[in-house]
């Protein structure tokens, strides 16, 4: 009893000594992951933090990396299985009001990394610009579709960026240039730097017609996902010219199960999970559906989703 209390005020002492005092207020430790992901699976983060400005923001990576401290960003957590260890690093969260805000310059929108892709697609549109609509009803925040470069139908979100804000080791802003980046399907080169502010470029439209557009994309969008409320992760992209129904048929794994996590029968590439189901069976059906494709069709298909 006496030795866990002192290793308790050991870590603790060692905590206050990676984060210094002004941050030390934001700072959780042994946060649970699972509430923060559509799948609602994962163990703890070491520390977690949800910093409310971008100074803040960058005083977390430079005393963490200072630290040899692992950093992972938390979007919203629809393209994320975290495995029940955990992540034993820091966990940012920018999900505060300062870290989402939208504005317009011109027909050009800056959006803060924890601004939810929903929300730009409608404020866009609000404001009479045209370019992001077909996006509507995909998850997440604009972070996210950027480092997982979000499309439908293979029109991505690449296509609009002009600039990004990320946040170097040193915890300092360096910008990044449309010829800087690249983007190719479900990823970009963002994937392991920091986000925090994107600007797109867009058209001027008539929002009336935009909203027309974005309400049938949406419709079409729903009846192609589990319903909201279930806990679901998009974990197989359909490879091009071939349909995702037809390679799981022919591989034996239509609706395959591994514990309480399943392949969705009538949303192909989702999985759905329940009850006590296990980010380790989550793994293990994606590995399995993945290893019975391959064998079957020499088809190798592609996760998009992403695993801490
Ligand atoms: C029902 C459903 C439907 C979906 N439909 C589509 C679809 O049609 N098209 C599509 O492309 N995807 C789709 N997805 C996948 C998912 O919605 C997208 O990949 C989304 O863009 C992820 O954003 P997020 O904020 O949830 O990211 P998270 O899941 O939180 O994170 C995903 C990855 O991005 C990183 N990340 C997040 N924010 C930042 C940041 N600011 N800086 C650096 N890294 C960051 C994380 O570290 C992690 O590695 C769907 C998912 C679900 C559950």
């Amino acid at each position: 009893m006496a030795r866990r209390i002192a290793t308790e005020q050991a870590n603790e002492f060692k905590n206050k000594m990676i984060f210094p005092e002004n941050l030390q207020h934001l700072i959780r430790e042994g946060e649970v992951l699972a509430p923060f992901t559509w799948l609602q699976l994962g163990g703890t983060a070491r520390f977690f933090a949800e910093p409310t400005s971008a100074e803040e923001f960058c005083g977390l990576v430079s005393a963490a990396s200072k630290a040899d401290l692992p950093i992972r960003i938390l979007g919203d957590g629809s393209n994320l299985l975290i495995r029940s260890s955990g992540f034993d690093g820091l966990v940012i969260h920018p999900c505060s009001a300062a870290l989402s805000r939208i504005e317009f310059r011109g027909s050009s929108l800056v959006a803060g990394a924890g601004a939810k892709l929903n929300h730009v697609i409608t404020a866009a549109i609000g404001s009479g610009l045209a370019g992001l609509e077909h996006l509507a009803g995909i998850p997440g925040t604009i972070g996210g579709a950027l480092v997982g470069n979000a499309s439908v139908t293979n029109d991505d979100i690449g296509n609009r960026v002009t600039r990004v804000v990320i946040i170097d080791q040193q915890g300092q802003l360096e910008e990044r240039r449309a010829e800087d980046l690249q983007f190719a399907f479900c990823r970009s080169n963002l994937d392991g730097s920091i986000v925090l502010e994107v600007e797109l470029q867009l058209e001027p439209s008539d929002p009336i017609q935009l909203t027309r557009r974005m309400q049938a994309g949406w419709i079409v969008k729903r009846k192609s996902q589990p319903f909201s409320g279930t806990r679901n992760a998009l974990a197989f992209a359909e490879p091009d010219g071939c349909s995702l129904v037809d390679l799981f048929e022919l591989a034996g794994v239509k609706g395959a199960v591994e514990g309480e996590a399943a392949l969705s029968t009538q949303f192909p590439g989702y999985i759905v999970v329940s009850g006590t189901a296990t980010p380790e069976q989550v793994l293990a059906l994606v590995g399995r559906v993945k290893q019975s494709v391959e064998v079957r069709s020499g088809i190798q298909l592609q996760s998009p989703l992403k695993v801490w």
